[in-house]
């Protein structure tokens, strides 16, 4: 990348694959080339459970790729591994829960990935860092089907840390009450609600946050560790 200085600016909100999309997810994600997007998604593709499919052709409205036929004779609904670059824009897509990753494993590698994108952007030159906790949408912003936010606005963060900045963000959005009448609070009012203990979790199960800090504290990318100094 040809900059001297690196700044962000992230909208800071749920993700319905790594939990919360921040700082490390905007920068390793958003400087990714079309490759490199693919390369961060590549290890997991889904699949639709037929018995749970209703056929209402949602999902196929948000995949960009061709991944999803429609079968209309069983009004069920298949991803073409061919197309599938598996960006997991169905799974959110999809109301009734019908599509999966195959891979258990696939969230904990894009997560990785997205930590080591970061580190190939902002290694070698200065860089800061500002997230907007506003509008805590379920999903990632790039659904246009996304939903009202779960949780309050709680305001502005910013960092020379990355990492540090996620994580204050996210220990931010842990501490904060779930909002009425959006997904997180839908899923927790429902008969034998799982309690995960963790906002994000809770508002998208199969989401996955945590290995993505890890693994960017394990690669230098900066600490978990913060102090906060409250900017009036
Ligand atoms: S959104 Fe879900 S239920 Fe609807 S067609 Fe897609 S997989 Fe089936
Ligand atoms: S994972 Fe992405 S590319 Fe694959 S079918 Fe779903 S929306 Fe389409």
């Amino acid at each position: 990348m040809d900059a001297d200085v690196f700044i962000s600016l992230s909208h800071f909100k749920g993700h319905e694959m790594t939990g919360f999309g921040g700082a490390i997810k905007n920068i390793g994600m958003g400087c990714g080339s079309r490759a490199g997007k693919t390369e961060q998604h590549s290890n997991g593709q889904p699949s639709v459970d037929e018995s749970l499919c209703r056929g209402c052709m949602r999902c196929q409205k948000e995949c960009a790729n061709n991944g999803l036929v429609f079968d209309k004779e069983t009004k069920k609904m298949h991803v073409d591994l061919e197309h599938c670059v598996g960006c997991g824009r169905c799974l959110g897509a999809c109301n009734f829960d019908a599509i999966a990753f195959n891979n258990n494993n696939a969230i904990e590698v894009l997560n990785r990935r997205m930590a080591e994108y970061t580190k190939a952007v902002i290694d070698g030159r200065p860089n800061f860092h500002i997230s907007l906790i506003v509008d805590v949408s379920p999903n990632c912003d790039c659904h246009g089907e996304n939903d009202a936010p779960i949780l309050p606005n709680i305001g502005m963060f910013a960092s020379f840390d990355p990492l540090a900045l996620d994580q204050a963000c996210a220990d931010a959005c842990l501490a904060a009450t779930p909002l009425p009448n959006s997904q997180l609070s839908d899923n927790m009012a429902h008969e034998g609600f799982v309690d995960h203990h963790d906002h994000f979790k809770n508002s998208t199960p199969e989401s996955e946050w945590k290995t993505c800090l890890e693994h960017a504290e394990k690669i230098g990318i900066g600490s978990r560790e913060y102090e906060i100094i409250v900017v009036k």
